[in-house]
């Protein structure tokens, strides 16, 4: 350590030197030498180890500093020759630059492709270049960047279309200058400096890097004194977790876990880390422990000792790589002469370059170093087309090697030299002549089959028995058959010989591929025993679908020359008979025959041999084909190719096995094989792997079938089928019903089956080159089909729809043609529904349907026939006519061993099925028997007259069955089905296949004379027609009847809405009506003098109907009346914490042990919200189901470690009816007392007097009480006046309600205030009434600005749970004060009231501006009842007393406006009337007192007018916060102006708080009384300091708070979250970066590096965010994920679909599809009202309720 120590003051002696360094004289120094390279080496031999890494603290600014002045200035001015300030900027300023963007992608940075014009999906384009180009207006993806890559802008090659932006738009003008060698422009002087000193550089850092020595330098550079000083490095390997290495390294190197992370992160960033800085003996120590530590399972963590010099030169390498980079950026000829001199051969010859120095030690570099030289060649080499160019071919010549080393290592492919072929493989003209010159395509196959080495004996590939170490090496080699597909996937447009020439080597290599594939993976049917073990069979086909691209594109590749179509089919060919030369084994054909006709073929039965599904080359064969006959070569040529070759049993032998193991599989026979087959059936048929399995060995049968007799085709698929005898058997129409039952059950399926496949065989035309169709016919019956099964969103279609290589469906050219889009409301996604013509063309036996989609298919299929009124006739649709190569198909339809099974299943159908026969069977042969009707009407139309029609079902169905069974034709049994009552579900087909019948009999009668065909067709139409009317007719009348109903529906559901929405209003006419006729008169005398209207406080509030409350019990069902002295009801309640309403997201979360809640600020900062969801139950009924759900949850958690969507030990419960989230309940309490109000109430003047005697005389008690009867205290009192008449502070006022209801007050009164100030229950704290007015007020002010968002009246327009909720929490909290001591409700009244009637005895009364008043109005009234109760004097005053404080309040409040309105000079004339007038007279005057207590605090008035309409505005959520609070607290209705929005609210809102509409009354007719109470307010010393800018100061109104605003277009969000770096590391990038929407900050979520401390316990960012933004609420947009994510508190959460749509009205969680994503409104309205309504956390329960695995995640760390 010592040495560390004495090295350490280094740089200070290094300050010296550096004064006197001049980098001038250095570079003219090295510019007379005559050995640049060995002076250079000199100074880095003297500076780089006094530059870099003296220790293990250094400090990187001061070596970033060092290094530019002491190394890089010298090397700068040696090249420019001048000061380089000034020969770079020159040089810049002459440069031509090329058209290419080049630039870099950062992790997570957005790139753009274009779906229409890339030449394939890698060539991409930064956000800026997409902006400028064309492509923003066509069809385009958006992914992010994984980093690396560069963009594609300016690349011709790359853009079909518009390959420039705007500002990488060449110029017309110097388009020949764009051509010529960049050198040429620069000077000789400076190309040879440039060279020379690139020369040194570049050979000094590739030294570096590849130095493998620890101790030793290159010659030259060795220091000059060497110490004693070493590093102990640690690399990076893929083995070892990040928990093992902190743990190994905490014990090494003894570090804190802080530190252990921090160095585990690097290693895994930059690929080392030196953990340890000494001698070497110290360093040695730490290895030895890590290699110990880290060896025991695998093999150990590479360490090495390395002295402090060579790690210093690999830094400053390192350096020089980049400041390369950095430099070549200045001038495109300096880029070149770099090139010139990486890519340089050395006398040595073959890859003696630098760069393929560089290359060949990839794998051995750690992967900073790696990254460095990846970055530098990218924007060198890959950067200037011709040296590209070279350093592909170099590439393609070091490409096996290179790829080896690749497999060998254990890094990503991101951090391997190999990752760059896409750079150069995708062009096409580079690939193209790599192919031809490099024979790349080959080389690629051959590398990738030498690497899997493991073979059976037949040489076919063997995953099974694959070593870890080999399945390791099978993923990475993997990558190959990325780079073939790069290669492939540009088509050649003209061909030359030599790419003929190597093209077919590279078929012929690929073709030794697919022979290691075929016949891969055997299975052999388990009889007996179910399997042991699962086989191995996922590699296969991960082989098959990484494949399958590349099989198709070799096929396109087939398809654009004839020549080498014909040599890749005869190859292929050649191939095939290779792989099964021996297949007939020598055996003895068997020979069948059947319906008169015979044939030999092999003995196989695919239930007791091997059979496989991999058959890729017979599947190419098919591919191949089908190109056949697609380019016509088949008629045009035959000559040409190999037809007579052909053996087609041989060809269809395999694919119809494979197909038969699936119809076996289906037949339940392979059972014990378990669910490895299971799982290979379903990718054979699925989308992914289809089009190269499945589809192909259709193809295949259908060649086969079609080079044949179509009964001998029929004879080997039913002795495949293992079908053969029941059909040969000679009294096969009569079907035995004995013999085992299962057998009988496999048989019906297997029928099924093969007559499924012989639907599949004819009718499956929709293959260009099968039938005659155009391109995309296909992919548009896809669509149709999908969407017959319902209507379907565009990503739904999209997954079920085949990928090419580019990943496009061609979807989009189709989709509009065939389909309509629904567009979607605020849930759920937009649809796709088919256009109803298009049913027409629904085939239930789809090839591609599975058995649930055919049934769901076939279920909405006929459901759509009845609603339009049709029968349910499902016949096949008319099919496209074949081509001329497959055109003897259909004649499979007319055979005679079809006629046979077909009539076999009809006469079995003649009886009731006893199992014998099954009901799908009849179905695919009618469905068989209308393909082949339809076909015959086709050939009949199409023709001129009947000689030339070959097929004539017709007329073999009329033939009577054959002779030994003798019964009736096809037809007549046919007929004879039609009324069959056990058959009625076919009778609409069976009919429908007559009527075609009898439509074809007329047809052929008619024929004779051609023109009648026409009118035949032409009078079947016309009947057709007919029909259709009148279907039609019915169709519009059923329609006009389902109209009817449902607008019954709506209106009779708009009645009832109606009725709930104004449930009040309807309740309160009839309560207004009762109170006039019942109690009116005895009113009189108070009435008389009170306006009409209703008025909620004082004492002349309107009078309502004591009406019994009666509630029920959701749990028992008992009826119970709501009493003070009855059992106690509770209402399930949620309370919690808020920051919704807060004006000021600074201010720190309270302190919840000396926090005081009694005066809520008027930023509302931290409020207490109280929901319910208006269920109600017995207290007692609810705590005996608390503590069931107690006890429940913890057995719970002895058994199992599940979480629950909700806390017990919180006090959390699921309410029992409806499942909302609860952690408290609020009692029921009945209505306060009405009080008759007696004649003469108190005036203001009065009622201030009475209590300011009361205040005192408390005052004194209360001191009397603490300080224990004093002498001196009482000194002092006996000064002050008595109380007044009547009261009595020693009055004990008697509880009014049960002890039960008590408890209950007691319960939600502590819950609040647990809650609300996060602090343990303490039901005997002083604050426990405080939180509880607060959070009423606070619930109030809150619903009161919903109303307002959302424009709804304030009355009237609330939910029934929210406005009980509302009277419920009202009631209470006016009730709360009973349950607490009185002296404790007295000192907060006492202290409430100080703060707007100044009182000497109270210290530290606020001043008003730090005051809300709503919350100051809410508790002093409920706090009032305390000092009240001790008035005895029988006069009730409490009334008064409220609307005195209204009053008082909102004086206060106006002045608190005044004080903080901001007046703006208006410059327009209003007009107003008299009583503006007045008003603003009245506010003139107000407003100057104040600037008379306040001096020139207060600007001047502007206009009266204007300000009045301030205060007007900022007072009227107050005014309304107060009418809900009385409404609920005096239970009065409202005034029917208030039920709806519009003009007079002010007067409705004034006269209902009996308040005067001209608010400044209140002041102007107690001017003497008020006057000195605004002047103490004004001279509070906080309201100066606030007004001259001491705090934040609170305008009003205060706005509704709302989320953040986002950005219409979502890549601008992802560009935001792209340069966010993590706050905590300072350089890395964030991993999720997550926007929280409340506050708009950007977080760095998921990750180690900013987990916090919080409460003990570490939690991500977003948890510790929501900690101060949202009182542990949070909302963030997961910005890579696109993903909403809901947190409350450290353990709940979910994630919420993201107000972000694409075009087809989807969201894209996961950012999976890259279509471009816009803001939709409405979503993001919702989300705000979630969280407004303060819904968040009950939508996070019941998210995890309905999904129990979000339960389980670790929100806390997000
Ligand atoms: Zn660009
Ligand atoms: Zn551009
Ligand atoms: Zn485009
Ligand atoms: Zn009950
Ligand atoms: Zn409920
Ligand atoms: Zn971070
Ligand atoms: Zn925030």
């Amino acid at each position: 350590m010592a040495a560390a120590e004495s090295d350490r003051d280094a740089p200070s002696a290094l300050c010296s030197e550096f004064l006197n360094f001049s980098a001038k004289d250095t570079a003219l120094g090295w510019l007379q030498a005559t050995d640049l390279p060995k002076e250079v080496y000199q100074h880095l031999a003297v500076y780089v180890p006094k530059i870099y890494c003296l220790g293990p603290n250094i400090n990187p600014q001061s070596e970033e500093l060092l290094a530019q002045l002491l190394l890089l200035a010298p090397l700068e001015w040696y090249l420019c020759g001048e000061d380089p300030a000034v020969g770079l900027a020159q040089l810049e300023h002459s440069n031509q630059r090329s058209q290419l963007c080049g630039h870099v992608f950062k992790v997570g940075e957005p790139t753009y492709s274009c779906r229409e014009c890339a030449a394939d999906p890698t060539c991409v384009l930064c956000m800026q270049c997409f902006l400028g180009s064309i492509h923003k207006e066509h069809r385009y993806r958006m992914t992010t960047s994984g980093g690396g890559g560069f963009c594609d802008c300016g690349d011709t090659e790359a853009w079909k279309k518009g390959p420039y932006c705007h500002k990488h738009e060449p110029n017309i003008t110097d388009t020949d200058c764009s051509q010529e060698d960049p050198i040429t422009p620069l000077s000789a002087d400076l190309v040879a400096r440039g060279y020379n000193i690139f020369s040194v550089m570049l050979k000094y850092a590739v030294d570096m890097l590849t130095w493998d020595m620890e101790d030793l330098l290159p010659e030259g550079l060795e220091p000059l004194d060497r110490g004693d000083t070493y590093y102990c490095m640690l690399f990076n390997d893929e083995v070892h977790t990040y928990e093992q290495v902190i743990y190994t390294l905490q014990k090494a190197v003894n570090c804190t876990q802080k530190e252990a992370v921090s160095f585990a992160t690097t290693v895994d960033r930059d690929g080392r880390k030196s953990v340890r800085f000494g001698d070497f003996q110290f360093c040695e120590q730490a290895k030895s422990v890590i290699v110990r530590n880290t060896s025991r399972q695998s093999k150990p963590l590479r360490v090495q000792v390395m002295h402090s010099s060579v790690v210093a030169h690999q830094c400053f390498a390192l350096k020089v790589l980049t400041w390369l980079g950095h430099i070549i950026a200045y001038s495109d000829g300096l880029r070149r002469i770099l090139c010139q001199v990486g890519l340089q051969k050395a006398p040595e010859g073959e890859n003696s370059s630098l760069v393929d120095i560089l290359m060949l030690c990839d794998s051995k570099m750690w992967k900073g170093a790696r990254n460095v030289y990846h970055q530098l060649l990218m924007s060198s080499l890959l950067m200037d087309l011709k040296y590209k160019k070279i350093f592909a071919i170099q590439f393609a010549k070091n490409y096996e090697r290179l790829q080896s080393d690749f497999v060998r290592d254990d890094h990503d492919r991101e951090f391997s030299i190999t990752d760059l072929s896409v750079q150069m493989f995708t062009v096409p003209s580079l690939a193209r002549m790599l192919i031809v010159e490099e024979n790349l395509m080959t080389t690629i196959i051959r590398t990738f089959v030498d690497h899997l080495r493991h073979r059976d004996l037949q040489g076919r590939f063997q995953f099974e028995r694959y070593t870890a170490q080999q399945a390791f090496k099978f993923r990475r080699v993997q990558s190959l058959i990325g780079d073939l597909k790069y290669v492939l996937i540009s088509r050649p447009t003209e061909w030359s010989e030599q790419l003929r020439e190597k093209f077919q080597e590279g078929v012929d290599a690929f073709l030794e591929l697919l022979k290691c594939m075929q016949g891969m993976d055997p299975v052999v049917r388990q009889v007996g025993q179910h399997i042991e073990m699962e086989p191995e069979w996922e590699a296969a086909f991960t082989l098959q679908m990484k494949l399958t691209h590349i099989i198709s594109m070799i096929q396109e590749w087939c398809s654009t020359d004839e020549c080498v179509l014909i040599e890749a089919y005869k190859r292929c060919l050649l191939a095939l008979s290779q792989c099964h030369g021996g297949f007939t084994d020598g055996e003895q054909p068997i020979s069948l025959s059947l319906a008169g006709h015979s044939v030999d073929t092999i003995r196989y039965q695919v239930s007791q041999e091997r059979v496989s599904i991999h058959l890729p080359v017979s599947r190419l064969l098919a591919g191949l084909h089908v190109l056949l006959s697609k380019t016509e070569l088949a008629y045009r040529c035959p000559e040409l190719l190999p037809l007579s070759e052909l053996s087609p049993p041989m060809l269809i032998e395999h694919p119809l096995r494979c197909l038969v193991l699936c119809a076996q599989v289906h037949a339940g026979m392979w059972r014990r094989n378990g669910f490895s087959l299971i799982n290979q059936i379903y990718y054979y048929h699925n989308v992914k792997c289809r089009v190269e399995m499945f589809d192909k060995d259709i193809i295949m049968l259908q060649a086969g079938a079609s080079m044949m007799d179509p009964n001998h085709f029929l004879m080997i698929a039913l002795s495949r089928f293992e079908l053969f005898n029941i059909f040969s058997a000679a009294d096969c129409r009569k079907r035995y019903r004995d013999g085992n039952k299962d057998v009988v059950q496999q048989n019906n399926t297997l029928i099924e089956e093969m007559l499924h496949l012989i639907i599949m065989v004819v009718g499956e035309r929709f293959v260009v080159g099968v039938g005659q169709v155009e391109q995309y016919d296909d992919i548009r019956r896809e669509i149709v089909h999908q969407l017959c099964i319902r209507p379907m969103a565009h990503s739904e279609l999209v997954k079920a729809l085949p990928e090419n290589e580019n990943k496009e469906t061609g979807m989009e050219r189709v989709i509009d043609s065939v389909a309509v889009f629904k567009k979607p409301g605020v849930t759920g996604r937009g649809l796709y529904e088919l256009r109803p013509e298009w049913t027409q063309h629904f085939n239930l036996y789809f090839h591609h349907y599975s058995r649930a989609d055919q049934s769901k298919a076939e279920e909405a299929q006929r459901k759509r026939r009845r609603q339009s009124g049709e029968d349910s006739a499902l016949p096949p649709p008319r099919l496209p006519p074949l081509c001329p190569l497959f055109g003897s198909l259909v004649n499979l339809l007319q055979c005679d061993v079809l006629l046979a099974i077909v009539g076999a299943v009809l006469q079995w159908a003649t009886e009731p099925s006893g199992g014998h026969w099954s009901e799908s069977m009849l179905q695919r042969v009618l469905h068989i028997v209308g393909m082949a009707l339809l076909e015959e009407q086709q050939q009949l139309e199409n023709s001129c007259g009947e000689e030339d029609v070959t097929f004539n079902f017709t007329i073999k169905i009329t033939r009577p069955g054959e002779a030994p069974s003798n019964t009736g034709s096809v037809l007549a049994l046919l007929e004879s089905l039609q009324n069959a009552p056990h058959l009625e579900v076919h009778k609409d087909m069976i009919h429908w296949i007559l009527k075609m019948v009898t439509t074809i009999k007329t047809m052929r009668e008619r024929s004779p004379a051609t023109s009648a065909v026409s009118t035949c067709g032409g009078q079947g139409l016309e009947e057709v027609a007919g029909e259709r009317d009148k279907a039609e007719k019915k169709r519009k009348a059923e329609m006009a009847r389902l109209r009817r109903e449902k607008v019954m529906a709506q209106m009779s559901e708009m009645q009832k809405h109606f009725i709930n929405e104004n449930k009040e209003l309807f309740q309160q006419s009839l309560e207004e009506l009762e109170a006039s006729t019942s109690s009116g008169p005895d009113h009189s005398p108070v009435c008389v003098e009170v306006p009409a209207a209703v008025v909620c406080v004082g004492p002349w509030q309107s009078v309502r109907a004591d009406r019994r409350q009666l509630v029920t019990c959701i749990l028992c069902q008992e009826e119970q009346e709501v009493k003070g002295q009855g059992r106690a009801m509770v209402l399930a309640a949620f309370v919690q914490r808020s920051t919704v309403l807060s004006k000021n997201r600074r201010r720190p979360p309270p302190d919840p042990e000396s926090h005081d809640p009694l005066f809520m600020n008027p930023d509302l900062a931290f409020g207490t919200h109280t929901a319910s969801c208006g269920h109600i139950m017995h207290s007692t009924c609810w705590q005996r189901y608390f503590e069931a759900v107690q006890a429940k949850e913890q057995r719970r958690q002895q058994r199992v470690r599940v979480h629950t969507s909700y806390d017990v030990e919180n006090g959390e419960f699921l309410c029992p009816l409806c499942q909302c989230l609860s952690n408290t309940v609020i009692p029921l309490l009945p209505r306060a007392q009405t009080h008759s109000p007696s004649a003469d109430q108190p005036s203001l003047e009065q009622w201030l007097k009475t209590t300011g005697q009361q205040v005192a005389a408390l005052h004194s008690t209360h001191r009397k009480q603490l300080s224990d009867g004093g002498e001196a205290e009482e000194e002092m009192e006996r000064e002050e006046s008595s109380p007044p008449k009547g009261f009595r502070v020693d009055h004990i006022p008697m509880n009014p309600f049960s002890s039960s209801i008590r408890e209950m007050l007691t319960t939600f009164g502590t819950a609040t205030y647990k809650i609300g100030l996060k602090v343990n229950p303490n039901d005997q704290d002083s604050r426990v009434p405080i939180m509880s007015w607060a959070s009423c007020a606070y619930t109030i002010q809150s619903i009161e600005r919903l109303l307002v968002d959302e424009e709804k009246p304030l009355f009237g327009s609330l939910p029934c749970r929210q406005d009980d909720c509302l009277s419920s929490l009202t009631r209470f909290a006016s009730a709360c004060w009973t349950a607490a001591p009185l002296t404790t409700v007295q000192t907060h009244c006492m202290r409430l009231l100080s703060a707007v009637l100044p009182d000497p005895q109270v210290q530290n009364a606020p001043c008003i501006l730090d005051i809300d008043m709503f919350h100051l109005l809410v508790s002093s009234v409920l706090s009032y009842s305390s000092i009240n109760c001790l008035d005895q004097s029988g006069q009730n005053v409490l009334d008064s007393a409220h609307l005195h404080l209204l009053h008082l309040i909102t004086v206060a409040h106006m002045v608190q406006i005044l004080l903080t309105c901001t007046p703006v000079e208006v410059s327009m004339d209003q007009e107003s009337g008299t009583a503006e007038r007045e008003e603003e007279e009245m506010i003139c005057q107000l407003y100057n007192h104040l600037r008379t207590h306040l001096d020139s605090l207060l600007p001047p008035l502007s206009s009266g007018w204007h300000v009045w309409r301030c205060v007007k505005a900022g007072i009227l959520p107050f005014l309304r916060a107060s009418a809900l609070f009385f409404h609920h607290l005096n239970t009065t209705s409202a005034p029917l102006e208030l039920h709806v929005v519009g003009p007079g609210q002010w007067e409705a809102l004034c006269s209902y708080l009996s308040l005067p509409s001209n608010l400044l009354q209140l002041y102007h007719s107690q001017l003497s009384l008020l006057e000195p109470l605004i002047q103490r307010w004004c001279c509070h010393p906080a309201v100066r300091e606030a007004l001259q800018g001491g705090s934040v100061l609170i305008r009003f109104p205060r706005e509704s708070n709302r989320l953040i605003d986002l950005p219409e277009d979502y890549s601008s969000l992802i560009n935001q979250a792209s340069s966010f770096t993590c706050p905590r590391s300072g350089v890395d990038k964030s991993r999720a970066p997550t926007l929280c929407l409340v506050c708009g900050a950007m977080l760095c979520s998921q990750s180690y590096c900013c987990q916090t401390e919080l409460e003990g316990e570490d939690v991500g960012a977003c948890t510790a965010h929501t900690f101060s933004c949202g009182a542990g609420l949070g909302l963030f947009l997961r910005v890579r994920e696109s993903q909403v994510l809901f947190l409350a508190g450290k353990t709940k959460g979910c994630f919420y679909p993201p107000p972000y749509l694409d075009d087809y009205g989807e969201t894209d969680q996961g950012l999976r599809r890259g279509n471009p994503l816009h803001l939709c409104r409405e979503r993001y309205g919702k989300i705000q009202r979630l969280w407004r309504q303060h819904s968040i956390t009950e939508e996070i329960g019941h998210a995890q309720e309905a999904n129990q695995s979000l339960v389980g995640i670790e929100w806390q760390h997000l």
